[in-house]
This record gives C-alpha cells, structure tokens and sequence, in this order.
C-alpha cells in the first residue's frame, strides 16, 4: 500500500532523512517511535508530500507520489491524515468540519456527506456534539472529530503524527482506543507515536528512527523483545 524507498531530504545543508526505506502492507499497522528531532514526522509528511523529498520514491496504492503529473490533491483525499493538534476549522460546527470536504473534494451532496459524517461521530461517541463549534469540546473529543473526518473521505491508508501528545492524560486512551478499533477492522495506518501499549496491543511491526535513519525496522515482538540497535534499547529503557 505505502512502499518507501530510499528516500532523503534535506533542509539547505541539513539532511532531515538518510536513506529510508521501509513499507506498509494494506492492513498492516506500522507504528513509528523514536528520539525529538529524528525525522518521524517529516518521513510521515513525506508520504502525502505534505514535505516534498529530494532522492527516493514513495508509492502509495501504486501510484508515485512524487511524480510530475501525479493528482496530489486526489492522492491526499485519499490519504487520511491526523496530526498533533486537531486542526479542526474553529468557526465551523462539527457537522460542517465533517461535511466540507465531502462536499467540496468528493462532490457528495450536503445530505449524503451529513449522513455518512453523522455516522462516523456516532461511531466516534460523539453524536450529541453535531452542532458544536471545535473550541466547545475537549481535547480528546476534537482529536476524535478529526479521526472522523479523516475517515469520511474513505481513505485508503490513515497517517497519524503524535495523535495524543497534546492531550490531558486522561484523555489519551479515549482516541487510542478509536484508533486500536480501526486498526482491528483492518484498516492500513502509519503511526507516529510513543504510545507503547498502542504498539503492543496492534502493531505489526515498529519502525524506530535516529538522525534521520531508520535503524530498526522489525515486528512488535522483536522490537520489544531484542531491539538491535543501543540507541533504540535506550530509547526503550526512557519511556517504558
Ligand atoms: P518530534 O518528536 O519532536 O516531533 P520528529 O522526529 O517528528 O520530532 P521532525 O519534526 O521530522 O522530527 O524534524 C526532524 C529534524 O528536521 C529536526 O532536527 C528539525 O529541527 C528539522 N526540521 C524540521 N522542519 C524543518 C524546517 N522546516 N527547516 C529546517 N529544519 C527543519
Ligand atoms: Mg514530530
């Protein structure tokens, strides 16, 4: 589904990713760790160019993303992304966050995209929420919103980048388990995320990254079982 091969980039002379390649099966869960600074979200960003690369390619359902003539805003549509901090249109209620790029990018009618969106809050838990505005719900409610957001467009494959760093504590397992719920129907995701019990519970592999390299790149039981490399048993020794 997402196959990323030798990819580097820099910013100026800085180089942000060293070689990386790495790929993600349709349905498997490959979560990303690993120290501030070591380039997880830049390799997450490349993969919808939200962050164009310089050497490698990137392929996501067969088609290359980095390619002259490739249907970016297309690629992206179907590409579901959720990020740090929410990003849900302040001024627009719940429903309409839900609805807009139904509507504008997929061209459903308002009644088809508030069905479908209604569907997903409910799913989400957050039906009695439609006709908030963003600043009116919690932390872990918004980021729940944007996961359904995400998934109203019907993406193939889901990026996620930190989704519960920003959040109170006790909101954290109310998105992860969201997230553990589409990874078990068997949906293709890339996470980045220090979550571990996330990792354990439904990754099938973990990816971990150093200065801009991937340096281990290997099943969950592996990961936590014999991690190669020292800067990862380090990594691992900090946060578990
Ligand atoms: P964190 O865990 O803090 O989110 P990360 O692993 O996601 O870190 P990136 O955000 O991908 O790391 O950044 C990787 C490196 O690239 C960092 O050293 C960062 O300072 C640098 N970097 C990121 N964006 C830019 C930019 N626009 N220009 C220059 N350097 C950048
Ligand atoms: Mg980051």
């Amino acid at each position: 589904m997402i196959e990323i091969n030798k990819v580097s980039k820099w910013y100026g002379s800085f180089k942000v990713l060293t070689d990386c390649t790495t790929s993600v099966k349709k349905g498997e869960v490959v979560v990303v760790c690993g120290p501030s600074g070591s380039g997880k979200s830049t390799l997450i960003k490349t993969v919808n160019m939200l962050e164009p690369f310089q050497e490698g390619t990137i392929m996501v359902d067969g088609i290359s993303v980095g390619a002259k003539g490739t249907d970016l805003p297309k690629l992206r549509s179907r590409v579901g992304m959720v990020f740090q901090n929410f990003e849900l249109f302040p001024h627009l209620t719940i429903t309409e966050n839900l609805t807009l790029a139904q509507i504008k990018v997929l061209g459903r009618s308002k009644e088809e995209a508030t069905v479908k969106g209604l569907g997903l809050l409910d799913r989400v838990g957050l039906k009695a929420q439609a006709a908030k505005y963003p600043g009116q719900l919690s932390g872990g409610q918004q980021q729940r919103v944007a996961i359904a957001r995400a998934l109203s467009m019907d993406p193939i494959c889901m990026l996620f980048d930190e989704p519960t760093s920003a959040l109170d504590p006790e909101m954290v397992n109310e998105v992860l388990d969201v997230m553990v719920e589409l990874a078990q129907e068997g949906m293709t995701m890339m996470c980045v995320t220090h979550e571990m019990g996330f990792a354990r519970k439904v990754a099938d592999r973990v990816i971990f990254m150093d200065q801009g390299n991937i340096v281990e790149d290997c099943t969950k039981e592996d990961f936590f079982g014999t991690p190669r490399s020292e800067r990862a048993q380090l990594f691992l020794s900090k946060i578990l």
